[in-house]
């Protein structure tokens, strides 16, 4: 991409927050001048919000750059924080996780509860030989245990690197060896789309090629059948015998908390390295801010897998050091039908829901008259994360599933940054559908052009953050070249220009007229048509704005007139007729609506309506493999895919459609 963004789509909408929302807020707009000010001093004021067993001498050292520490000189165990000091101020009754199981099955795990699990777990954690600074792999479905797991080895200075319950033999032993993994904590299955799932025989597999392995801790969830290894141990015969009484150590700030490896959206996932105090600083201050958090009313749940950095910091560590009550789901969205998610919102009375954008483009395809048969009027706050969300999808969000008041917060984050970056704070922000708003007090990010040049209003380039934030990444594990090169080569010191070492994301964005912020995808992804830089989020988010369309994904194929043409895949609404020539109709009024939105600049050369789009097991689109088809190349990785018979499917439209 060079120098800008063509600036196509224009957003006049805006919605305040509530006012008796907005009067309650945890987080004021005094805070951004607070941070402004004096940025230290700010995240200095979070950290208080912690129990620190020593404190800290220096708030940052950035004098190695790009490897920083925060809190330097403090001392603090995360487990502590997350568990034991809510039950010593008296409130070990109250629930922190009300689980749900696919089949229906349910569990309340209250703080008491929490403290014996995580105690017992890293009792035996300590009994099996691990000690501070040796990785765990965790690789379990969606049960309390997973976070009892984490929060155990967090509690002994152990980090966990948590693999998602779906990936394969090969995903799991490979990040098994990237970290030297110690110990697996597993479980005999899961409950995934109405059947037990397996995850045990992946676990035998790997283990066998992951000589590091001396113990694996199994789970009993399913009750299926297993086979039984000379490693192998089950939980209930040893975490649940345990001894519950354990005393946690401090650690320096410092001190490495986990690896967690990047989805893998653009290519070989990077075991990224985060650390203890400036991290849960971060994750903790910004649940409070961002989700408005009233500990003793609201119920809060995300629904994304403990796999994902967005279980780490906002299923973990941000809700549990906050003392929050949450739900946590098994299974997946469909099972037993398509309304289980209006139905355990309704059942537990959900306040706060954060999602993604492509499961409100689902719930989109799936009919307006499936959440409108539940009871969803408790909720009174909406986050999406893990992809920009098209305005479409931010109005029927709030319509359907907010009731046209509660406000939605778009977060933008990565893996590497730990915590959110990017978001409105609802009691303060007028947002505006599809746009993450502005930098989070105490955050500086910028949009600048190839000469790290801020951009001006209404100009697009590339998202940078110019200062060190406390949850950032240390690095990438074993890596520090890869970690300067990846993130810190592209602009500023690393660059070899200027003093300010600046920190690349990787993502597109722009700065629209009233200077707020609009994700617009993958860099790597941005389309050169007749040399006019357009984003592939702008283009799929004229074609969500089409009333028959569900989701839409956009690539650039080389073109011999054009340089490169814009290439569209479609999902229809599932009320759409598509059959023979209504298709075709569909395909040319689609054309036509992107062209009269956006410009005719913009007016796809080729739209196909497709069943469903290649997807990462986080459920971000995988544009690459779009593009592999679109120019009749072989596909590149597909290991992280979450359906591979998708792509196969597309292949086979496009050989027909030309
Ligand atoms: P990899 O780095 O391996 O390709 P990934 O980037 O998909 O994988 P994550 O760290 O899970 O892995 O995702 C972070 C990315 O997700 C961001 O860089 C951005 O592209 C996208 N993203 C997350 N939240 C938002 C948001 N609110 N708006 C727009 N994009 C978002
Ligand atoms: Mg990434």
């Amino acid at each position: 991409m060079s120098e800008t963004l063509e600036n196509l789509y224009s957003e006049t909408r805006t919605f305040p927050p509530p006012a008796e929302l907005a009067a309650n807020a945890n987080v004021k707009a005094e805070a951004y001048d607070e941070a402004d000010e004096n940025r230290q001093w700010f995240w200095e004021q979070q950290a208080k919000r912690l129990s620190w067993a020593k404190q800290w001498d220096q708030v940052l050292d950035w004098s190695n750059a790009p490897f920083a520490k925060w809190f330097v000189g403090g001392e603090l165990n995360i487990a502590y924080n997350c568990v034991d000091r809510h039950v010593e101020a008296g409130h070990g009754d109250k629930v922190a996780i009300h689980w749900e199981g696919e089949p229906g099955d349910s569990r309340t795990v209250t703080y008491s509860d929490l403290l014996k699990s995580v105690s017992q777990a890293a009792n035996t954690l300590t009994e099996l030989g691990v000690t501070a600074g040796d990785r765990v792999a965790i690789y379990l479905p969606m049960i309390p245990e997973a976070a009892v797991a984490m929060l155990a080895c967090a509690r002994i200075g152990a980090l966990h690197s948590v693999v998602f319950g779906g990936f394969s033999v090969d995903a799991l032993a490979t990040r098994i060896q990237d970290a030297d993994c110690k110990v697996v904590i597993t479980a005999d299955g899961g409950y995934r789309r109405g059947k037990p799932s397996a995850l045990k025989p992946t676990v035998d597999e790997a283990v066998a090629q992951c000589p590091s392995i001396e113990h694996v801790l199994v789970v009993r969830r399913t009750g299926e059948d297993v086979t039984w290894g000379d490693k192998d141990l089950w939980w209930h015969e040893t975490v649940e015998q345990a001894n519950d009484q354990h005393v946690p150590q401090a650690f320096d700030a410092e001190h490495p908390l986990f690896i967690l490896y990047t989805s893998g959206t653009t290519g070989k996932p990077k075991g990224i390295l985060h650390t203890t105090g400036g991290y849960l600083t971060q994750a903790s201050y910004t649940f409070n801010a961002v989700f408005d958090i009233k500990p003793e009313t609201d119920v809060y749940w995300c629904t994304a897998d403990i796999g994902w950095v967005t279980g780490h910091s906002y299923i973990v560590y941000g809700p549990l050091s906050n003392g929050a009550t949450q739900v946590m789901y098994e299974g997946t969205p469909d099972t037993p039908h398509k309304g289980r998610f209006w139905e355990i919102i309704d059942k537990y009375k959900v306040s706060l829901l954060y999602t993604a954008p492509t499961l409100i483009r689902t719930m989109m395809k799936w009919g307006d008259d499936i959440p409108a048969k539940y009871d969803l009027s408790s909720l009174r706050l909406l986050g999406s994360v893990g992809e920009p969300i098209n305005p479409e999808a931010w109005m029927w969000y709030r319509e359907h599933v907010g009731h046209d008041n509660a406000p939605i917060v778009d977060t933008w984050w990565q893996t590497e940054t730990g915590a959110m970056m990017i978001s409105p704070l609802p009691g303060v922000t007028a947002s505006k559908p599809g746009s993450a708003m502005t930098p989070l007090p105490g955050i500086s990010a910028d949009v600048v052009n190839d000469e790290a040049e801020s951009v001006p209003n209404g100009g697009g380039g590339f998202l940078v953050l110019r200062e060190p934030w406390p949850s950032m990444l240390r690095g990438i594990w074993g890596d520090d070249q890869r970690f300067i090169d990846t993130y810190w080569s592209r602009f500023g010191k690393g660059a070899g220009v200027g003093d300010e070492w600046i920190y690349f994301a990787g993502d597109g964005a722009k700065k629209d007229d009233d200077g707020a912020l609009w994700l617009l995808g993958r860099v790597d992804d941005v389309m050169l048509i007749s040399g006019h830089n357009i984003s592939t989020t702008e283009v799929e988010s004229a074609l969500v704005s089409h009333p028959s369309v569900a989701e839409a994904a956009v690539v650039g194929a080389t073109d011999p007139t054009t340089g490169q043409a814009i290439v569209a895949f479609t999902i229809p609404r599932g009320n759409v007729d598509t059959s023979g020539d209504a298709g075709e109709k569909l395909i040319q009024e689609l054309r036509n609506h992107v062209a009269k939105k956006l410009g005719p600049i913009a007016k796809p050369r080729q739209i196909m309506l497709v069943a469903e789009l290649p997807k990462t097991r986080s459920g971000k689109i995988m544009r690459r493999l779009l593009k592999d088809v679109a120019e009749n190349r072989s596909l590149g990785d597909v290991t992280t895919l979450q359906d591979s018979t998708v792509m196969d499917l597309i292949s086979s439209g496009m050989q027909e459609s030309k």
